[in-house]
């Protein structure tokens, strides 16, 4: 738990990352960037520093938070690894494309009027790699967007990537302004359930970390 009055500096992963086959083709998904900049909104407003490192977006993130664009998985864990030490909260609202080609063609795929098969191998897990060597006070913060076995899968991947809070959601919350969440802690316990727009939730996120319970 965070002091409640002093000035935090939050940083937070957004929006999707692109894997690229060919000059023009990409591996990528439907976030949307809008749960990374509602915490981003609520940090800010909090008075706290804000830095947001996000994917390709169609959304514009607040005015006053630092705006780190990337592309790759790769440059998100760098930009994310260069500033993590300076930070109090790291919220992992990215969704990162978890595979990448195992070759990038330098020319564009050619059809052959055949299947074809791609080659895919996993990139870095960014919060799991920064919580790993976090110091104590750092708070870590998960999603997981489980489509089975919710409360198990969310609990496994709060301990795989050595998160705080591991906040469970749906496939529904990819492009919505709406979110139906449910956040446990290291203990298992289910701290809060709420199906809220992304701002309320954004708000019982950061409460949780930075308000006396
Ligand atoms: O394993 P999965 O992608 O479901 O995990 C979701 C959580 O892990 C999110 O907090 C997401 O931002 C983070 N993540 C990450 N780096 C990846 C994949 C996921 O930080 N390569």
């Amino acid at each position: 738990m965070m002091s409640e009055h002093r000035k935090h500096h939050v940083l937070i992963t957004s929006g999707p990352t692109r894997q690229f086959l060919d000059p023009v083709r990409f591996i990528s998904n439907a976030s949307s960037g809008k749960m990374g900049a509602a915490i981003a909104k609520t940090a800010l407003a909090s008075g706290h520093d804000v830095t947001v490192i996000t994917g390709p977006v169609n959304i514009q993130y607040p005015v006053g938070c630092n705006v780190i664009p990337v592309e790759t998985t790769q440059e998100m864990l760098e930009a994310a690894q260069a500033i993590f030490p300076r930070c109090d909260l790291l919220v992992g609202a990215a969704a990162p494309s978890d595979y990448m080609p195992r070759a990038v063609s330098d020319d564009k795929l050619k059809k052959t009027g055949e299947p074809i098969t791609l080659h895919l191998v996993e990139t870095p897990d960014i919060i799991a790699t920064l919580a790993s060597a976090k110091q104590p006070q750092q708070i870590v913060i998960g999603f997981a967007l489980e489509t089975s076995d919710h409360r198990f899968q969310a609990l496994r991947k709060m301990e795989e990537k050595c998160c705080d809070y591991i906040v469970l959601n749906e496939p529904t919350a990819m492009t919505s302004e709406e979110n139906t969440v449910r956040i446990f802690g290291q203990s298992g316990k289910e701290l809060l359930a709420m199906s809220a727009h992304k701002s309320e939730i954004a708000d019982a996120i950061l409460d949780l970390c930075f308000k006396p319970s």
